[in-house]
């Protein structure tokens, strides 16, 4: 049994600066990517991925392992930039 994997909360996810890679969710302290990639993220453009969704519906560009962190019920958003 496959069951789609939803997202439990909302989240933002932002570009990096250069335009090149994945959009990752950020840490609201230090800006950085929460998935430890050591990436800029341009404040400006984001996408926010609404709770409830499924994974396959997310875009691909976003980070799969920000995605995880950020909206799944197993970890803690304490800290994560919720816009
Ligand atoms: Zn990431």
């Amino acid at each position: 049994m496959n069951q789609p994997r939803l997202t439990a909360r909302h989240a933002e996810f932002f570009a990096p600066v250069d335009d090149r890679g994945k959009w990752h969710a950020r840490w609201l302290v230090t800006g950085t990517a929460v998935c430890g990639t050591p990436v800029i993220l341009d404040d400006a453009k984001r996408i926010s991925v609404r709770g409830g969704m499924s994974w396959a519906q997310v875009h691909p560009i976003i980070c799969r392992r920000c995605l995880r962190r950020a909206t799944s019920t197993g970890y803690s958003a304490a800290g994560i930039d919720h816009g």
